[in-house]
């Protein structure tokens, strides 16, 4: 897989792209990461990427051209699965992510300032935003989407095993998790988790996620009933 970001900013994402487990991927050849900065793509003697608003308003915009010509700068730019970063976008979620993961080629486009040229819309395949609040660019957002969906890759944290039961992957929440010491201050590990009988731990970690997701999640608990019957 082959994960392209623009952004006005690498700095901001090259010390997470080349750190832990992203960039364990990285080194075994599991996915590649490239960063193309606007500036590179200015169309002007200034080097500038960002223009006041038409109509007046605060701050700065994005301009259509260096963000147009760093996209088609690209090799397979056409195939490849563009996003726009943006709070006007659809909610990014693990079903998402999800999809994601199948890409072969996926783009990452980040705003900053008051956002880019409209125009830029026209040019993605989808628009996505990482929650109901603003960020100042999309560098944030697009980081929280390559660790979640190159987590995902074969081999990145061993097998498949790893993080089916992580939560929403099957639509429920993840069961609690303990380690040693078996006691801690009068808290006990559950006994069922030392006994080595794997039957009933699997029953006793499928009944827990359902019981912490219809308490902390009632309306991803609805949606897996409906989906499971
Ligand atoms: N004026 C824009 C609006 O209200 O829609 C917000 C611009 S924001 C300050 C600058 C850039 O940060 C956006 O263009 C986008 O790329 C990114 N951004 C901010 N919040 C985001 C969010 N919740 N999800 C994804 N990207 C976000």
């Amino acid at each position: 897989m082959k994960i392209t970001v623009l952004t006005l900013f690498p700095e901001m994402i090259k010390p997470l792209l080349n750190s832990s487990i992203l960039k364990r991927a990285q080194d075994q050849q599991l996915v590649d990461f490239e960063i193309i900065n606007y500036r590179d793509f200015s169309t002007n003697k200034h080097k500038t990427v960002d223009d006041t608003p038409y109509g007046g308003g605060a701050g700065m915009v994005l301009s259509v051209e260096p963000i147009y010509y760093a996209l088609t700068s690209i090799e397979n730019y056409e195939t490849a699965y563009k996003i726009l970063l943006t709070p006007q976008g659809k909610t990014y979620n693990q079903e998402l992510a999800n999809k994601l993961v199948y890409k072969e080629n996926l783009i990452l486009i980040c705003g900053h300032y008051e956002g880019f040229d409209d125009r830029i819309r026209d040019y993605v395949d989808v628009e996505i935003s990482i929650g109901d609040y603003v960020l100042t660019g999309g560098e944030i957002g697009a980081l929280a989407i390559i660790d979640s969906v190159v987590r995902m890759v074969p081999g990145v944290i061993g097998d498949e095993g790893s993080y089916i039961n992580d939560s929403f992957y099957s639509g429920l929440l993840d069961y609690p998790q303990y380690t040693k010491p078996r006691d801690f201050k009068g808290k006990k590990v559950p006994e069922v988790l030392l006994n080595g009988n794997h039957k009933l731990i699997d029953k006793w970690r499928k009944e827990k996620q359902i019981e912490r997701t219809k308490q902390r999640r009632p309306d991803l608990l609805e949606k897996y009933q409906k989906n499971n019957k």
